[in-house]
């Protein structure tokens, strides 16, 4: 409970240990901390400098605003579900056994906290992948195993008789490829009644916290797999049927 007179730290220190007689706290205004009885004093603007005839600079006068940290949001188990099941449940960077959900476009940096933002990676193309841009990455790793970094392609590429600046324009067509073929899945993702089938059949199962959990979506999907895929044959009709 809050306490004017029993305030812990400096407040107890500076009325208590060192008596009346010790000299009040004071903040850098030299006005003092505390009241008589020990209270905490309310806060004033901070002072962080000066400007250059000297005069004091309040913290709030010229800064801006600290924008709000956003934080990521938990999924529902059916919402990882809806997504893992239309990317067939693997990596859609390196096609192995998804591990985890990615935001394809970097949370960092402004990429939505939503479905259509949401891909399942493996973990080591999630950690690896990290704030980059999904292009970049695919570049990166598409042409990993070919170009030496130097300007020189390896004996793979030369030996189809490509130059660098040719295997650059092969790879940027694989590139807008692989998100033309990510953009019709997420549009299957998106899809309402689709949705509405993944909502209504499995919202009972809560939330999937994080990579630690994620494999509850894994596990739910491999227990409905026969009526997911029965439901994806018939085009997921609306549960309320
Ligand atoms: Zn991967």
């Amino acid at each position: 409970m809050w306490s004017p007179s029993r305030s812990p730290g400096r407040s107890c220190r500076s009325s208590g240990a060192h008596g009346a007689a010790s000299e009040p706290q004071r903040n850098t205004e030299g006005a003092p901390l505390h009241d008589r009885a020990g209270a905490l004093l309310a806060p004033r603007p901070r002072v962080v400098g000066r400007d250059l005839e000297g005069l004091k600079v309040p913290r709030r006068s010229f800064l801006p605003e600290q924008p709000k940290k956003r934080r990521r949001r938990s999924f529902m188990i059916w919402e990882s579900m809806c997504v893992l099941s239309a990317h067939g449940g693997t990596c859609v960077y390196c096609s192995r056994e998804a591990e985890s959900m990615d935001h394809l476009i970097p949370f960092a940096d402004g990429g939505l906290d939503d479905l259509n933002n949401l891909v399942p990676a493996c973990q080591r193309c999630n950690n690896k992948k990290r704030k980059r841009d999904p292009v970049v990455w695919h570049l990166m790793t598409s042409m990993a195993g070919e170009w030496r970094g130097d300007g020189t392609i390896r004996s793979g590429a030369g030996a189809r008789g490509l130059s660098l600046r040719d295997l650059y324009l092969e790879r940027h067509e694989e590139a807008l490829g692989w998100l033309e073929h990510l953009e019709e899945v997420t549009a299957e993702v998106c899809d309402y009644d689709r949705q509405m089938w993944f909502l209504n059949r499995f919202f009972h199962l809560g939330y999937d916290r994080g990579q630690s959990s994620f494999w509850s979506a894994t596990v739910a999907l491999s227990v409905f797999h026969d009526t997911i895929t029965k439901a994806h044959e018939q085009g997921f009709p609306k549960a309320e049927h």
